[in-house]
């Protein structure tokens, strides 16, 4: 795989490329509010990308070569659709959302001009995503969308979750993934305030991670950093080994919401990065004042070695901008246009890439 840990950037080269972008012109020559984020960037170092034979990315309308990913930003977790209570047990499905897909379409087509080509939505049907909104939203703008599936957390769970065994749930995941296009599983979550995950939704990652050995989607996970104070620091660590525990290689999970842990200790997400997993840094603000502390968090993982283990999203329902505008902030910080182009452009087509199995 082209991921394997020995890929990892040294610590010496991306203190280089932490210097390395200073003052030039990823941004500079462009009008505000249209700024292409992933100019084809060859020179400053930046490594050939590749794919395991066969891999393809799956989009709600085709399959894709992951070079046709090459020349922009992919969003690995944002929200085109859908409406949900995390507050009340809900124990059905609810209705495909009826919203106004109007406006996500304008803000979609102004994230396009900004050099975004792909986005993966993070929502599915307990969180009330109309699959039609994804597939109407992609042909009115030529976004590239990958559409997700899976369950969110307890309260969004239909009843029927906690009785049926871990090989059914998974047995339905597999099938809905097929009929679909799913081209991932996530976000898959626990509650808000909880020190650890309830019965059902360790079941439900186990699942998840079932239904991915028999078709090899990969993963994202939300967790509940930044909900109270029962929420233990290592519980992303946890929600790694419960995958683990039903054979899923770090490599196909992105760990989420990994900015939501207050403050700036990097421990957890350099633990992560050490075992192969994925790091989603995907709540940025596009704000300076509101991501001062993810600018600092990134720069100490980009400084420990970890620069192709970094995802980055905003987990907004509108103004698609905010990585734009949070790559910038990355920038005046220092780090280099070649490893702005890994983070934006290569490491998310690498996390979506898969071969796909039969189920
Ligand atoms: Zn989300």
């Amino acid at each position: 795989m082209a991921d394997s840990r020995s890929a990892r950037m040294s610590r010496r080269q991306a203190i280089s490329l932490l210097g390395a972008g200073a003052g030039i012109g990823l941004f500079s020559t462009v009008r505000p509010g249209a700024m292409p984020l992933a100019a084809p960037l060859q020179a400053g170092g930046a490594k050939a990308v590749t794919f395991p034979r066969g891999a393809i990315i799956r989009t709600i309308v085709k399959d894709l070569q992951p070079e046709a990913l090459a020349n922009g930003t992919t969003l690995f977790h944002e929200h085109l659709d859908g409406v949900y209570s995390r507050d009340t047990r809900q124990l059905k499905l609810p209705p495909p959302s009826q919203q106004d897909i109007a406006p996500v379409i304008a803000d979609i087509k102004e994230t396009m001009k900004a050099g975004v080509v792909c986005i993966v939505d993070g929502g599915h049907p307990d969180m009330g995503t109309n699959y039609d909104h994804l597939r109407q939203i992609s042909a009115a703008t030529g976004l590239h969308v990958v559409c997700s599936g899976g369950y969110y957390l307890q309260n969004t769970y239909p009843a029927e979750i906690s009785t049926m065994s871990e090989d059914q749930i998974a047995e339905s995941l597999v099938k809905e993934a097929a009929a679909g296009r799913y081209g991932a599983y996530g976000e898959i979550g626990d509650m808000p305030g909880e020190a650890d995950f309830t019965a059902d939704e360790r079941k439900v990652y186990r699942a998840v991670g079932k239904a991915h050995a028999r078709n090899n989607l990969p993963i994202f996970t939300h967790n509940n950093y930044g909900t109270g104070p029962n929420v233990p620091r290592e519980i992303a660590l946890r929600q790694l080994e419960v995958y683990e525990s039903v054979g899923v290689n770090p490599q196909r999970i992105a760990i989420g919401h990994m900015c939501s842990l207050p403050g700036r200790n990097p421990d957890i997400i350099k633990a992560l990065g050490k075992r192969g997993a994925w790091v989603g840094i995907d709540r940025v603000r596009g704000d300076e004042k509101a991501d001062e502390d993810r600018v600092a968090l990134i720069l100490a993982f980009l400084e420990a070695g970890y620069g192709n283990r970094l995802l980055l999203s905003s987990d907004t329902r509108r103004d698609y901008n905010k990585v734009a505008r949070f790559a910038r902030q990355l920038q005046a910080a220092g780090v280099g246009e070649a490893t702005l182009h890994t983070i934006l452009v290569d490491n998310p087509r690498r996390f979506l890439a898969f071969v796909p199995r039969s189920a």
